[in-house]
């Protein structure tokens, strides 16, 4: 679904809560060059938002302590990604983001495997090669948040030194980001998924000035 930058976002309250001695940082017209480049990479849906309205809890890191395999097994996840009070900290060094949409089906959600991989590492390069295009744009700060957990290797280096340090970012979640509340406030439905067969969205942040 293309989203016009209008409904989500008052450029003109950006530009007057920015410091007046910053650079001028996002012109009009720069959605609808970062919008073509994310679908050519795969992403459904591409939303720009407020760094101060992306959402976060204590609850999020909770999740991953207690329910999740992946805690303390991968540089991406806690206890290594940056805690809640880190994440604050620099949430409140950027203005804007970018919260990318995948659409994905897989059977194998709850299971290690090959397909479940490949989806992962499909969005996980997709949106560090945003960040990187983005970069070389000038927004010179973008910064992903993927989506899931790091899978380019089968079985993460953690605690050794991670294969792919180029690549390497720490998921949303694990940053204690509260995806849910987030969707919910740009006015989007997260279409909870209660079938293992169904179409589920997941999402990805580019933190980006
Ligand atoms: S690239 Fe490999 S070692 Fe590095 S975080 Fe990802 S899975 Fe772990």
């Amino acid at each position: 679904m293309a989203v016009r930058i209008e409904d989500l976002i008052d450029i003109q309250d950006v530009r007057q809560a920015r410091d007046k001695n910053s650079p001028n940082i996002i012109p009009q017209d720069t959605f609808r060059h970062i919008e073509p480049l994310a679908k050519e990479l795969g992403f459904l849906e591409t939303h720009l938002l407020k760094a101060q309205d992306i959402a976060t809890g204590r609850w999020v890191r909770l999740k991953c302590r207690y329910g999740c395999a992946k805690y303390n097994t991968s540089w991406c996840c806690p206890p290594a990604a940056p805690n809640l009070q880190m994440t604050r900290d620099i949430l409140s060094e950027y203005e804007l983001a970018i919260l990318l949409v995948s659409e994905n089906t897989n059977e194998h959600f709850y299971r290690n495997s090959g397909v479940k991989r490949r989806i992962q590492i499909k969005q996980w390069k997709s949106t560090v090669a945003l960040e990187r295009k983005l970069f070389l744009m000038g927004y010179y700060k973008a910064f992903g948040l993927p989506a899931d957990t790091c899978a380019l290797c089968k079985e993460c280096a953690y605690p050794k030194q991670c294969k792919f340090p180029n690549e390497k970012r720490p998921t949303l979640e694990a940053c204690g980001i509260d995806v849910f509340q987030t969707v919910k406030d740009l006015g989007q439905s997260t279409g909870l998924v209660r079938k293992i067969q169904d179409c589920f969205y997941s999402y990805s942040l580019i933190l980006l000035a």
